[in-house]
C-alpha cells in the first residue's frame, strides 16, 4: 500500500502521518520523489481501510494498494516514478537509470593477471567505459574449469581501478566471500545461478553497496522481480536488473536467447534500472554488436560487454569476449543510436 503525499506538503505533516501510521504497527518507508513524497507500505496490510488512512490528514493526496507480489520493486511503489542508482566512482557519481546516459560495463569474463586487466580496463575506459566488470570468483558448469583466482583477483581489480578510476564490478557466489568483494567493488553483482540464492539475496541487501541482479537462466520476469524484491526488502534500495538471457528450446547457434522485450516489460512493473548483456545472451562476439545497438534503441539504462585483449586465450568465455579495438568501434556505433534516443552524453557546449 502507498500514501501519497500532496505536492508541498510540509516535512512536519509527512513524519506526522509516518508517526500515526507506526502507531498502527506500520514500518512506513519514505520515498522522495521528484514532486512528491510517497510513504511505503509493506507487511499486513489486508483488513487496512484506505480511507481510513486518508482521514489522518487533509495532505494526503490518496492511498493506494499495491497489487503486484513484488512491492518494494513495483512501478507502484515509487508511483510511477523510476529510480535510478547512483555509484560513486573515481572518476565520479555515475547515475544508472532511465533519465540518464546509458552507462557501459566492459571488460573480460575473469580477471585473469595484473597485466590484462589493467591493460583491459585502460583500454574500456578510453572507448568510454564507465564500469570495469571481471570475475574473480567464477560460476563454472564444470568443478575443472578455471574457476577465478578468488581473493588474489580482488588486489588485481582495485590495481585496475586505480589505474583507470573506473568503477568495479564483480560477482559474489558465497556470502562468506561478501566483506572482502565489497571493499573492492563499487557494484557487487549476484549472477544468473544464484539469483534465487535467497541467503545471498538476503545478505547482500543487509550491506550498503549497489547490487547487480542478473537473471536467472529460466526465470520468469516475476521471479527474478520477486529476488529484487528480497534484495529491497533486506534495506539496499540499489538494486540494477540484468538481463543476460534466458534457456529457450533453441541453443544450436546461440548460446541463449537475449530478451529483449523484458525493456519495456520491466519498464511497466519496474523503477528499477535494467542492463542488457549481449554477450552471455548470444555466446558469440560476433552476435555482441547488433544486439547491444538493438538494446540501446529498445532503452537499455546501461550494458555490460565482455572484452578481453586476447579472447582466443580468454580463461573463460573467449568466444563470445570482443578484442578492445572491436569494443572501441562498436562504442562508436552505440553513440550514434544513443544519440538517437536521446541517451547519450552531450559534449559540453563550447565556450566562446
Ligand atoms: C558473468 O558475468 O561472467 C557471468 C558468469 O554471468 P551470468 O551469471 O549471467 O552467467
Ligand atoms: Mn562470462
Amino acid at each position: 500500500m502507498i500514501v501519497v503525499m500532496k505536492v508541498g506538503s510540509p516535512e512536519a505533516e509527512i513524519a506526522r502521518v509516518s508517526q500515526d501510521l507506526a502507531e498502527w504497527g506500520l514500518t512506513p518507508e519514505k520515498i522522495v520523489g521528484k514532486h512528491k513524497v510517497v510513504l511505503g507500505l509493506v507487511g499486513e496490510t489486508v483488513d487496512l481501510d484506505p480511507l481510513q488512512i486518508q482521514e489522518i490528514s487533509p495532505w494526503i493526496e490518496e492511498v493506494l494498494r499495491v497489487e503486484k507480489p513484488f512491492k518494494r520493486a513495483s512501478l507502484e511503489y515509487r508511483h510511477g516514478e523510476a529510480s535510478d542508482v547512483v555509484v560513486p566512482t573515481p572518476n565520479g557519481d555515475i547515475h544508472i537509470g532511465e533519465h540518464h546516459p546509458v552507462v557501459i560495463v566492459a571488460g573480460p569474463c575473469s580477471v585473469e593477471n595484473e597485466e590484462m586487466i589493467v591493460e583491459t580496463a585502460r583500454r574500456v575506459k578510453a572507448a568510454g567505459a564507465h564500469f570495469l566488470r571481471g570475475g574473480a570468483y567464477k560460476p563454472r558448469t564444470s568443478p575443472y574449469a578455471f574457476q577465478g583466482h578468488g581473493e588474489s583477483a580482488l588486489g588485481l581489480l582495485a590495481a585496475a581501478r586505480d589505474a583507470s578510476g573506473l568503477g568495479i564490478i564483480t560477482e559474489v557466489m558465497d556470502s562468506a566471500d561478501l566483506e572482502k568483494i565489497a571493499e573492492v567493488a563499487d557494484v557487487v553483482q549476484v549472477g544468473a545461478r544464484n539469483m534465487q540464492n535467497f541467503s545471498l539475496l538476503k545478505k547482500v541487501g543487509a550491506q550498503d553497496k549497489p547490487v547487480l541482479l542478473k537473471r536467472g537462466m529460466s526465470a520468469t520476469i516475476e521471479e527474478w522481480l520477486m529476488a529484487a524484491e528480497y534484495i529491497l526488502a533486506a534495506g539496499n534500495p540499489n538494486v540494477i536488473l540484468c538481463e543476460r538471457g534466458i534457456r529457450t528450446f533453441d541453443r544450436q547457434y546461440a548460446r541463449n536467447t537475449l530478451d529483449l522485450s523484458v525493456l519495456p516489460v520491466l519498464r511497466s512493473l519496474t523503477h528499477l534500472p535494467i542492463m542488457i548483456d549481449p554477450s552471455h545472451g548470444t555466446g558469440k562476439a560476433e552476435y555482441v554488436p547488433a544486439m547491444a545497438l538493438a538494446a540501446i534503441a529498445a532503452g537499455a539504462d546501461s550494458l555490460m560487454i565482455e572484452v578481453h585483449p586476447n579472447p582466443a586465450k580468454a580463461l573463460s568465455d573467449g568466444p563470445q569476449s570482443l578484442t578492445p579495438d572491436r569494443f572501441d568501434s562498436l562504442v562508436q556505433e552505440m553513440a550514434v543510436i544513443g544519440k538517437a534516443v536521446g541517451r547519450w552524453p552531450q559534449p559540453a557546449l563550447a565556450v566562446a
